[in-house]
């Protein structure tokens, strides 16, 4: 006997776009969240401002996704990005498009994305038990029977032949998303990769972070060498904090310094201060400001070169000293300068944990899900959509979009 036609784990992004397509498809939904509200981490994202989406087709998007975008060409193409703004649309959410084909709500406010996404969920005929854990999923013969559920009354079951599992991953586990969905998945047989911080700052080796801490730098170039190859290289913006780098290069280059880092190999980030010039180029301006100012001290003369936060530093790694007249340098002293300015190059020896990571890399195998419907292949019934899945990406609305794409294919289906 079912108590409804399905059972959706989770009142996130992906849970609440799988609610509203399983509704418009005729069903009878139960949406159960362990928080007393929904979407709490929703209302975090983009910094309180929500980056809903990306204006990128189809084929950018694929390659903001890690490790296997094709998995998600069906999802994109029952539900992208300008499904997403067309339903904030009816809603009377506007939106707005930024630097980097970002769309964010016009009001600047991720709340309102929320409430648009929870109202046409309650519109399209779902029904919410909040403050509602689901502990277990209840499978018999290959196929689900219902969850088990836990509220303040005590522990019961809820029967349906249908879960999508919407529990998201491991980051900022006080917005409710703690990991439960592997869990769920494991018991049910499915493989889970290791589940990593991604989207995280870096923790690097020296003892400068604190002096540099809260300086941005922007129109840099960052490489990530790991075991002495380059890895990848960031053109933008990074910012040092007290115990490292964080920032839009930084946490793009993190998913593959977090996973070097737990296979044991050497990470090492290198940051090119004058992106625009190469070294010779480099070299001449430098001896020409040293040329023009022969009288001028090398710190005062620093300025033109680095923000004022970074000069006492770099004059310290680059074994100079600051005092010391324009006119007094030396070839090698000069040759120093340059070198450092495009290799400021240190150790990364960690990073943040789930607390500041803003996805988890790694999940639910993809191999084991019809990618077609988000159905498990192994239990009937059984679907799994957003951040639970192997699958996670840059910055730029894409993480979202994942959640809402996959979603609302699981609710289809
Ligand atoms: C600080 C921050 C900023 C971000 N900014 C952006 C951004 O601007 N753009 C972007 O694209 N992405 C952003 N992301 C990533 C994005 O928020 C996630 O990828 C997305 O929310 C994943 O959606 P989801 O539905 O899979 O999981 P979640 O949104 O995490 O939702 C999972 C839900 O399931 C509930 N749940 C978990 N376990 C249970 C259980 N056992 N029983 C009942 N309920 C349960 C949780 O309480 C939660 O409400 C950001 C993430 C963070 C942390």
């Amino acid at each position: 006997m079912s108590d409804c036609d399905v059972i959706i784990v989770g009142a996130g992004a992906s849970g609440l776009l799988a609610a509203i397509s399983a509704c418009r498809s005729g069903q009878n939904v139960v949406v159960v969240e362990k928080n007393a509200r929904a979407a709490r981490k929703l209302m975090i994202t983009g910094k309180g401002r929500c980056n809903v989406t990306n204006s990128d087709d189809i084929k950018d998007f694929m390659s903001n996704i890690y490790p296997e975008p094709r998995f998600l060409y069906p999802a994109f193409k029952s539900f992208f990005s300008s499904d997403i703004l067309a339903m904030l649309d009816e809603a009377g959410v506007e939106v707005v498009l930024e630097r980097g084909g970002r769309y964010f709500p016009a009001s600047g406010k991720a709340v309102d994305v929320v409430d648009a996404l929870v109202a046409t969920a309650r519109r399209s005929g779902a029904k919410f038990m909040f403050s509602t854990s689901v502990t277990g999923i209840i499978v018999a013969n290959g196929a689900v029977a219902g969850v088990k559920i836990r509220d303040e009354r005590g522990e019961k079951s809820l029967f349906s032949d249908k879960i999508i599992v919407c529990t998201g991953g491991r980051s900022y586990p006080l917005t409710g998303s703690t990991g439960d969905g592997y869990e769920f998945a494991q018991k049910c047989g499915h493989s889970v990769s290791q589940t990593l911080p991604a989207l995280v700052p870096l923790v690097g080796k020296g003892d400068f972070f604190s002096r540099l801490s809260g300086l941005a730098l922007r129109n840099i170039s960052a490489s990530l060498w790991i075991d002495g190859k380059k890895s990848h290289e960031e053109f933008g913006e990074l910012e040092f904090t007290d115990f490292g780098v964080t920032g839009p290069v930084i946490l793009t280059m993190s998913r593959w310094a977090v996973i070097a880092l737990h296979e044991n190999r050497k990470v090492r980030l290198s940051i090119d201060l004058k992106p625009a010039l190469d070294e010779k180029k480099l070299d001449s301006r430098i001896l020409r400001d040293l040329d023009a100012n022969g009288k001028a001290k090398l710190k005062a003369l620093f300025r033109e070169w680095l923000p004022m936060q970074m000069i006492p530093v770099f004059i310290a790694l680059a074994k100079l000293d600051g005092e010391k007249l324009a006119s007094q340098l030396s070839g090698d002293e000069r040759r120093r300068i340059v070198s450092l300015m495009k290799d400021f190059a240190f150790d990364i020896v960690g990073h943040r944990d789930f607390n500041e990571a803003i996805i988890t890399s790694g999940g639910v195998s993809v191999d084991e899900i019809n990618q077609k419907t988000m159905e498990s292949k192994l239990v009937k019934g059984l679907f799994f959509a957003g951040e639970v899945l192997d699958v996670d990406a840059n910055t730029g609305g894409y993480n979202l979009q994942i959640a809402f794409s996959t979603g609302w294919l699981a609710g289809e289906n």
